[in-house]
């Protein structure tokens, strides 16, 4: 089969031809239809969050139909469609049974962990292959396996309440998906700040305040929208001190700052001025649990989800074009949102 894969880190993704893998007891075998690009997939290339092996495929937000089955498995499964939740568990320990299984001493993600979905089949355990409604496209089920998945995740974590505000810091497909979510959750005011005019510009189409990051005071522009408040939500998407410094300073009183982006550089906090003054808080985020796919499948079925903005742009499994991606996240520099990799 077609694989485009991670040899080396910080080098190009190469297009290979490998082994269609086989299904062991209780996994199924899923013909890749859609896997969406994650900034997080150019992290892993860079080095950043290590990759347990080389080469890797990856590919954490995907979607397809179950071809074959491995022993234990219902046969009735083959044809499902299917959508699939990124981390593999053991399901047996204290995490795991505590429903926190991104902490699970085994856990192993597909496409860091264990191959992804930047090929044309990919193996799970049957647990973590999801029905896939026949009204869900498969490139918006697989933006919903990460960006909406941990969007939602963080709001959780986040504690966000029906009427309060939220602040979106990276407008890419994390923020966009996080928009939608916020909107559909009743947030009273969405401000979503981006350093890229067109990310920008999509983020206001969606109904949100949009701040131009460029060319403004960021902490500033919240205040001012808050009538000097400051915000009660903050999610912080892109990972740079500079984001996650505003995110937090951008807070009213008890407001929570959720990080969710990938920070490569400490973010220098003072105490009293940022947190204990205001009582706000910074939370950790870290995935998402198999319960909030359910949630969101459940959202987008009654209407009142759409993911179709999120997604600006689809490519074939095609090595140049995947790079293309990469590189543009690299830099920083992309003006889509989501490209998705679909497979017909
Ligand atoms: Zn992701
Ligand atoms: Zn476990």
């Amino acid at each position: 089969m077609k694989a485009i894969r991670i040899s080396g880190i910080g080098e190009r993704l190469t297009q290979t031809h490998i082994a269609i893998p086989i299904p062991a007891a209780g996994e199924v075998l899923v013909a890749v239809r859609a896997a969406g690009i994650c900034h997080s997939d150019a992290h892993y290339r860079s080095g950043i969050g290590s990759l347990r092996q080389l080469p890797i495929t990856p590919g954490h937000e995907v979607a397809g139909i179950v071809e074959s089955v491995g022993a234990g498995v219902s046969r009735e499964r083959v044809g499902e469609r299917v959508c699939l939740h990124y981390l593999v568990t053991c399901g047996k320990c204290s995490y795991c049974r505590g429903n926190i299984g991104q902490f699970c001493p085994d856990v192993a993600m597909i496409g860091k962990d264990r191959d992804g979905g930047y090929a044309e089949y990919i193996c799970v355990p049957e647990q973590n292959a999801f029905t896939l409604p026949d009204e869900i496209p498969f490139t918006h089920a697989a933006v919903m396996m990460c960006s909406f998945a941990t969007a939602l995740h963080a709001l959780r974590k986040a504690r966000f309440a029906e009427g309060e505000s939220v602040a979106i810091f990276g407008a890419g497909g994390l923020g966009t998906a996080a928009i939608a979510l916020s909107a559909a959750m009743g947030a009273s005011s969405i401000i979503a700040i981006d350093n890229i005019g067109a990310k920008v510009k999509a983020a206001r189409s969606m109904g949100a305040i949009g701040i131009d990051a460029s060319d403004t005071d960021v902490v500033e522009a919240v205040m001012d929208s808050t009538d000097g408040r400051g915000i009660d939500v903050a999610l912080e998407f892109v990972g740079l001190p500079i984001t996650s410094e505003q995110a937090v300073r951008s807070l009213g009183v008890q407001g929570r700052a959720a990080m969710v982006g990938l920070a490569s550089a400490p973010t220098p906090l003072d105490m009293y001025r940022d947190l204990i003054g205001k009582e706000r808080e910074v939370i950790g985020v870290s995935d998402h649990l198999p319960e909030e796919i359910d949630e969101l499948l459940a959202l987008v079925q009654q209407g009142r989800l759409d993911i179709a903005p999120v997604i600006s742009n689809t490519v074939p499994l095609d090595e140049t074009a995947v790079n293309k991606v990469f590189e543009e996240f690299d830099s920083y520099s992309g003006k889509g949102i989501r490209t998705v990799i679909t497979i017909e």
